[in-house]
């Protein structure tokens, strides 16, 4: 490819005790793409999004670059700051929070920087998420509608490149269609977007390119359809999932 990596993730280690939770995992994204991970549970991939954004531990070993600057090293809102956001797989809930309020707090968080009110809105529009309910507690929301909030907070920082955390995870198949649309409008917002998700009817369908881990260590990338068609794939996805 000509584009130089917007992001590239060199010989990365981490280990929890004895456990390699990521095991010498090297691969690069490039601008502009949508890129997917797969992998079956506890395969590493929200320990990989923990690494690089630094929320809430970095790197053993390894390096990680950022537009070539290498970030491995770096504070966490130091890197959201350079354009690097994400999002977790559990729902965030702020029991006594609106949608506005917990993305102002994200927000502030993240680059502890003020956003204007109309930029949160526009987050939440762009997802088509119902602004008559911005000021609603979150917990009288869908799960739908916080997953909503969730990616806008990470959109509110103006990323280059958004990681997701299984965003599909608890929403019905008309949702997923919509959180499909919503994924394609990011990226064509020319936002590079990195995708962890375990409905892989939505990988399959929204991934340029995939990648799978599987304990820890990078088995397979390349295109979605002949990943999943690799035997190796389909013997370490299927086999954990059914376990
Ligand atoms: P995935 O997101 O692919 O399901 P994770 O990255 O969450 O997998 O976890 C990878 C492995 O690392 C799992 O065995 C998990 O139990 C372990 N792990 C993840 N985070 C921690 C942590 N903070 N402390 C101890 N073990 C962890
Ligand atoms: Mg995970």
């Amino acid at each position: 490819m000509s584009n130089n990596p917007i992001l590239e993730i060199q010989q990365v280690n981490k280990s929890f005790g004895g456990l390699k939770a990521l095991d010498n995992v090297s691969f690069s994204v490039q601008p502009g793409e949508l890129l997917g991970i797969a992998g079956p549970n506890g395969s590493g991939k929200s320990t990989l999004f923990n690494v690089i954004s630094r929320i809430p531990f970095g790197v053993d070993s390894g390096t990680i670059l950022f537009n070539g600057q290498r970030i491995d090293g770096m504070k966490a809102h130091h890197i959201a700051a350079l354009g690097l956001a994400r999002t977790f797989q559990k729902d965030a809930e702020f029991p006594n929070l609106s949608a506005r309020e917990t993305i102002d707090l994200a927000a502030v968080y993240g680059a502890r920087i003020k956003k204007p009110r109309r930029l949160i809105e526009e987050q939440l529009e762009l997802l088509e998420f119902d602004l008559s309910r911005i000021d609603m507690p979150t917990t009288e929301l869908s799960v739908y509608e916080r997953k909503q909030t969730m990616i806008a907070s990470a959109l509110v920082m103006k990323p280059k490149v958004l990681m997701l955390d299984e965003p599909a995870s608890g929403l019905t198949k008309p949702e997923i269609e919509s959180l499909d649309r919503l994924l394609r409008k990011i990226n064509n917002n020319s936002v590079t977007v990195v995708l962890i998700e375990h409905v892989l009817t939505l990988l399959l369908s929204v991934a340029q390119r995939l990648i799978v881990l599987n304990e820890g260590k990078l088995l397979a990338q390349g295109d979605p359809k002949a990943v999943f068609s690799d035997p190796l794939v389909i013997d370490a996805y299927l086999g954990k999932r059914a376990a």
